[in-house]
């Protein structure tokens, strides 16, 4: 049993030929709700290759809140914790220009998950095997999970986005930590190489089209990514992590795992949306023959 906490966001994609000037108003061209946010993300990744998923989040009492736990409903994920806040659910406005974005989050209801749901939570997150857990929420309340989490002996698995919410002592209390290049670089303000090397078998860098890397005491061990063609990468990160995060809830080895979920990444590329292209199992088992 797998237990994420984290953001729940409705996507809203706004697509335009014409990027407005200030003041402007413009006619786009195509506009569509995607469901979103790092916490949902990872756990309909994981729910999708068979995890028994918790969700802990917050949502708001609005109509992408009710939408977003039929998300979660429709994918088998558990949802008692995910409690309804007083602000919006939380959203990423997203306008597609060109080969360019142009992104506004507002967190709304996932600013207000705090300690108070932690604790509420504690006896489900004591039964996990793992917590998973990124950085869209408030830090007070990762720290404070981070702490439950070691006061009642689970395994943590954090991806750290967005980098600047992260703190480097945290990282006794992580058992898998998961930054792609750009984010190791920001946190560790080390080159690759060396953050591996001070973290061995612990963290896992992700390095998009290439695959992942980590280093196993004795030497670096890179896994090369599944080649494909990318129709689109959004969540490619995020089904990563949902999929390490199954394979090493079932016994896979690091090497193993990190195949694993470069494959179910490589498939979630292949199409539209973050959750679109995540794979059920029989689609990761087939590739990996
Ligand atoms: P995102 O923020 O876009 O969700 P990320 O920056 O967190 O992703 P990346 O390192 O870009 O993470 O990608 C995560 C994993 O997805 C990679 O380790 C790889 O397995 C897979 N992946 C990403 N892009 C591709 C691609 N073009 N082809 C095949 N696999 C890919």
């Amino acid at each position: 049993m797998i237990t994420v906490i984290g953001s729940i966001n409705m996507d809203i994609v706004v697509e335009t030929a014409i990027f407005p000037k200030q003041g402007e108003t413009v006619l786009g061209t195509s506009f569509h709700t995607v469901p979103g946010g790092k916490g949902s993300n990872q756990a309909v990744a994981a729910a999708r290759l068979g995890s028994d998923i918790h969700m802990v989040g917050a949502v708001g009492n609005d109509a992408f809140g009710k939408e977003m736990v039929s998300v979660l409903a429709a994918e088998n994920i558990e949802h008692s914790f995910v409690k309804q806040g007083k602000k919006a659910t939380g959203i990423a406005n997203i306008t597609l220009f060109e080969n360019d974005n142009r992104i506004v989050v507002v967190p709304g209801a996932n600013s207000e998950l705090n300690e108070q749901d932690i604790d509420a939570a504690k006896s489900l997150i004591e039964q996990s095997d793992l917590v998973i857990m990124q950085l869209e929420i408030p830090q007070e309340t990762v720290e404070y999970a981070l702490g439950v989490c070691k006061e009642v002996g689970t395994k943590v698995l954090l991806n750290p986005a967005p980098a600047e919410s992260f703190k480097v002592e945290w990282m006794d209390r992580i058992e898998y930590f998961t930054p792609n290049e750009t984010e190791c670089v920001e946190i560790f303000k080390d080159d690759v190489d060396q953050a591996l090397e001070k973290y061995p078998n612990r963290l896992i860098v992700t390095l998009g089209s290439k695959g992942a890397r980590y280093f196993d005491g004795d030497k670096h061990v890179f896994v090369e990514s599944f080649k494909t063609t990318a129709v689109d990468t959004t969540g490619a990160g995020d089904t990563f992590n949902g999929a390490f995060a199954y394979a090493i809830t079932n016994n896979y080895s690091i090497e193993e795992a990190v195949q694993f979920a470069n494959i179910a990444a490589s498939l979630s590329v292949e199409k539209f949306g973050a959750q679109g292209g995540m794979p059920q199992l029989f689609a990761v088992l087939n590739r990996l023959k």
